[in-house]
């Protein structure tokens, strides 16, 4: 089969068949009762220079919002937090 057909087989192939197909692999190689837990954690809360507007680092919204920058969390601080919180990763 080359790659066309592949690709088409795959995209005529119905949704939940692919679901289940990708859910049989990833249970050949991964425990299904095993979740990784990460999250997101704001270490220099309004501190930094650049203006990603999503972001809460972010020092250019201060004005609007009246957050005052807080220092950047220090290596041991943020590994006690993931620690605290069980995580594997930020
Ligand atoms: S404002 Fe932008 S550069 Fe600064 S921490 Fe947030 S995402 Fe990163």
């Amino acid at each position: 089969m080359d790659m066309r057909e592949e690709v088409s087989e795959v995209y005529n192939t119905p949704l939940l068949d692919l679901v289940f197909k990708a859910a049989t692999v990833h249970r050949m190689y991964n425990d299904p009762a095993m979740v990784q837990r990460c999250t997101l954690l704001s270490i220099k809360t309004g501190g930094c220079p650049e203006n990603c507007n999503y972001c809460s680092q972010s020092s250019h919204w201060s004005e609007d919002t009246g957050l005052k920058a807080e220092k950047l969390m220090g290596l041991e601080e943020v590994y006690e937090v993931q620690k605290l919180m069980g995580l594997e990763e930020f």
